[in-house]
């Protein structure tokens, strides 16, 4: 690894990274090196400090109890608060929006106190969400084409006023809580119900998160047939519901 290599931090791949959440880390990964520029994924496991000076972060989803013993983890070890503080973009998909509000309250009615890097709260719905979830992105997103991926989650999502929504629900829940919105933004993070993983199936998420890691406006078109004929089919997959 030399000095220029970009640097993604895979954000305890042992309790959180349900339905390939880990593979967003290895979309951003080799769309980089596609573009010739060197990168590696570095894994914060729950033996190690959460370090401050990586490029760019992912968090995948979790079951309850997993999702707890990372909340423990990433309160202890405040890296990834520093690292976004620093501008660093952070991804985090279910589970991880959750830990990274204020609070959330498990299945069984727990209230866990959360990191507070978004501001929002999760607290069981009813019925739990499942099945495929296309968005529209929020105008001031920087997104212009519509997200799609998987929904599995019973926790719904209410935002505060400094968060923003990532995007408009066309088909499936989202955040639910009674709003057609999905996910939230809040300064350089990201969070999101897309399970996919969100970054194979959505290249401009993706693209957003490296060239904010790399410090640029804008990265070089990177066309690929095999990602767009998946999106394609995922969309329509969706859209039948
Ligand atoms: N345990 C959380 C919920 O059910 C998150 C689930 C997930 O990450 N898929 O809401």
């Amino acid at each position: 690894m030399t000095e220029s290599t970009l640097r993604i931090g895979l954000v305890l791949p042992d309790v959180m990274g349900t339905y390939g959440d880990g593979g967003n880390a290895l979309v951003l990964r080799q769309r980089a090196r596609m573009r010739g520029i060197e990168a590696d994924i570095v894994s914060i496991n729950l033996t190690d400090p959460v370090p401050e000076s990586l490029d760019v972060y992912t968090l995948g989803g979790a079951e309850d109890y997993a999702q707890r013993l990372a909340t423990r983890h990433l309160t202890r070890y405040p890296g990834l608060q520093r690292a976004a503080e620093a501008g660093k973009p952070v991804l985090a998909i279910c589970a991880a929006i959750q830990v990274l509000g204020h609070w959330y309250e498990t299945s069984a009615g727990e209230r866990v106190e959360g990191i507070s890097m978004l501001d929002l709260t999760t607290v069981p719905q009813d019925k739990r969400s499942i099945g495929e979830l296309i968005t529209e992105p929020a105008l001031d997103s920087g997104l212009t084409k519509p997200l799609t991926g998987f929904e599995n989650h019973r926790g719904g999502t209410t935002l505060g006023p400094d968060a923003r929504p990532l995007a408009r629900v066309k088909h499936g829940v989202g955040n639910g809580a009674g709003e057609r919105i999905e996910g939230a933004v809040q300064g350089s993070v990201i969070g999101t119900y897309l399970h996919g993983p969100a970054l194979a199936r959505n290249p401009e998420l993706a693209d957003l998160l490296l060239a904010r890691a790399l410090g640029v406006d804008e990265l070089d078109a990177l066309p690929l047939a095999e990602v767009e004929l998946l999106r394609r089919e995922r969309l329509a997959a969706g859209r039948r519901g």
